[in-house]
């Protein structure tokens, strides 16, 4: 049976784009066409300055939205990358397999390290390393997909090269995985900076649509999106992002096609309002649902509990036999 893997990291509130980029993904398909383990990846959430209190309960909140969202532990692996110690151990060995200077070239890495140093603060290690504790990650569980938005394409061809590097140097350890991106919505923009993603650790707030707002709160930052000069409804993403990216998102809430959609409209208005209503009912069920799990904190430290021992079952054979092969 095909091994799906993938995660989100609890540096933030999950977003629009987490959800039409990934979750929504997981829990209509992959759960059901394969043997998937979705993770909540909070060694991650500590590569940039990071409040303690805040991780833990983001992490727990991230893991009830995953729930919420539709993931069913009768069907897949829910799980805190914390729990299980096989991801921190296989990534010590892939360090030793990984370059510096491939892990310089990271586009995520160069950003984020930019911004840090502009902002006057130290690069952390982990944040050059990220990409190897992604790696191990992935290779601990065989994994064959990594259903993942764009942004996460770049680190997963950097995992399929660790794999065939290790498996050359010392013998076939690891399955080669391959990233799987959505149809559509594979990168939700920013609604007030519709040229960068969409990404719950940003800043400025107005422009992301968390999945806990309430409508009201969506529908103003909808009808608040920055769109481009001009009045035509069209679908382009270089000289009108603004307006593909509203676009892109309905078409994702409706299974539709931007292109197609973008001959519907007339006005930017009316584009607006059908999307922000979109959103709202593509959000309705999860926000009613997570409030149901909310208020039962002991079912989901139950899912975690028998997610970790399940995945630590799944990676220990891996992980060991790559000691092994490494010469430990
Ligand atoms: P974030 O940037 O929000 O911290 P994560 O690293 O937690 O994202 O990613 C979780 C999943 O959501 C990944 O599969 C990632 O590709 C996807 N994702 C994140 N942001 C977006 C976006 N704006 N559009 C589409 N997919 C996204």
């Amino acid at each position: 049976m095909t091994r799906i893997f993938s995660g989100v990291k609890p540096t933030g509130h999950l977003t629009l784009g987490n959800y039409l980029g990934a979750v929504r993904r997981w829990a209509a398909t992959d759960q059901h066409r394969a043997d998937a383990l979705f993770c909540v990846v909070d060694l991650h959430a500590l590569t940039v300055e990071h409040d303690p209190a805040r991780v833990r309960r983001l992490s727990r909140q991230a893991a009830t939205l995953l729930l919420a969202a539709g993931l069913d532990p009768a069907l897949c692996t829910v799980f805190v990358q914390s729990h299980v110690d096989e991801h921190a151990r296989l990534s010590y060995v892939l360090e030793c397999t990984a370059t510096d200077g491939e892990l310089r070239r990271m586009i995520q890495y160069k950003e984020k390290s930019v911004r840090a140093r502009a902002a006057g603060e130290s690069v952390r290690l982990s944040l050059l390393t990220y990409p190897v504790l992604m790696a191990a990650d992935i290779l601990a569980y065989g994994t064959d997909e990594v259903p993942v938005g764009d942004d996460q394409t770049q680190h997963v061809e950097l995992t399929r090269d660790l794999a065939v590097r290790f498996n050359q140097r010392y013998g076939h350890t690891f399955v080669v995985p391959k990233a799987t991106r959505p149809a559509v919505a594979a990168r939700v923009m920013d609604l007030q900076e519709p040229t960068s993603k969409m990404g719950k650790s940003h800043g400025a707030t107005a422009g992301i649509v968390y999945l806990l707002d309430e409508p009201e709160v969506v529908r103003k930052k909808i009808m608040r999106a920055v769109t481009d000069s001009g009045r035509e409804v069209e679908y382009d993403r270089e000289e009108k992002p603004g307006v593909a990216n509203l676009l892109d998102v309905l078409a994702a809430c409706e299974d539709g096609n931007p292109e197609e959609l973008a001959g519907v409209y007339e006005s930017y208005g009316a584009l607006k309002k059908d999307t922000a209503e979109a959103v709202v009912e593509l959000l309705r069920p999860v926000r009613e649902r997570h409030a149901e799990l909310a208020a039962d904190p002991g079912y989901v430290d139950q899912v975690l509990k028998e997610g970790a021992e399940r995945a630590r079952g799944m990676a220990r054979p891996t992980v060991d036999a790559a000691y092994r092969a490494i010469g430990l």
